[in-house]
């Protein structure tokens, strides 16, 4: 059984295994929603630049959303939160982070599982919202062999075909041609264990993908029954602000960018009427909160 206990105590037996405070995981966050256990795990963070953060909204409006984050410098951090989730004898893991080829600061994942009392082995099935690096590229291990290789994987068939067609190749900028060979490696050792799905369909009862394209052409997001609803978002809302006070501002980030600024306040509109919790993949650890409506847009207001 997953408790918040057990988490903590087998993060402090860590501690001690490597000499006390020098113990660097985050301790993963763990909670109930409804037939579910919940265990959101750092992945580490990326350190991205800041202007990627809506690269067109003007310097005046942009900066007070950026300070009290403390991002007002060139760079920021940030944060990867990995989704677990059991549901009976099922260990389903929602993206997979970065593996050890896109940023020293990140691909912390399966560190982190292990310090959790989590044996990856038990992990039965993927669902990938997307396949950029920091959500697929830790799916091969540094020998390119599949970190989990007996798993069920579930990938978005517009996702899939994007990834392996021209679009990808002719379609992204020059400066992130590397995300497609990092795809096409990651996908292919796993391939003959890949369903591709499309929105609606139900992984196991009560596990739901949602089709949320524009940050890439089939991003995914994945909604859990019960408890009143929670919507695992991957990077339709990548920031705590940005995206919930200024939904249409294009981010850097995203491949399709009207699309994904259409999403962005479908889902909001969702989240907010229907008051389900959110977990948001780049949103401060752990990511869990709800959404309101204000002052004509809304807030993410943090749980746990
Ligand atoms: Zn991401």
């Amino acid at each position: 059984m997953i408790s918040r206990r057990t988490f903590l105590a087998s993060a402090a037996v860590g501690a001690l295994a490597r000499g006390g405070f020098a113990f660097a995981a985050a301790a993963p966050h763990s909670f109930r929603h409804g037939a579910f256990e919940v265990l959101v795990v750092s992945d580490g963070h990326l350190v991205l630049p800041t202007n990627f953060l809506a690269p067109d909204a003007p310097e005046a409006e942009r900066a007070p959303l950026l300070s009290p984050a403390g991002q007002s410098g060139e760079q920021y951090e940030s944060p990867t939160n990995l989704t677990l989730v059991r549901s009976g004898s099922d260990l389903i893991l929602i993206d997979m982070g970065s593996g050890d080829r896109f940023m020293p600061t990140a691909g912390k994942l399966w560190e982190n599982l292990k310090a959790a009392g989590i044996d990856q082995d038990k992990i039965t099935k993927v669902i990938f919202t997307h396949g950029h690096p920091d959500h697929l590229w830790g799916t091969v291990d540094e020998l390119d062999d599949p970190m989990l290789p007996n798993a069920a994987y579930y990938v978005g068939g517009d996702e899939w075909n994007f990834w392996h067609g021209d679009n990808a190749t002719r379609g992204l900028p020059a400066d992130r041609a590397g995300f497609v060979t990092g795809a096409r490696r990651n996908y292919a050792k796993i391939k003959d264990r890949v369903t591709t799905i499309k929105d609606g369909a139900e992984i196991v009862p009560g596990i739901q993908v949602i089709a949320t394209p524009g940050h890439t052409q089939g991003h995914l997001s994945v909604a859990l029954a019960g408890g009143g609803g929670l919507i695992i978002g991957g990077d339709v809302l990548t920031h705590p602000l940005i995206s919930f006070r200024h939904p249409e501002w294009r981010t850097q980030a995203d491949h399709v960018p009207e699309q994904a600024a259409a999403t962005r306040a479908r889902l909001l509109d969702r989240l907010a009427a229907d008051k389900s919790a959110l977990i948001g993949f780049h949103l401060p650890f752990p990511g869990l909160g709800r959404v309101e409506r204000a002052d004509g847009a809304y807030r993410f207001n943090p749980i746990g």
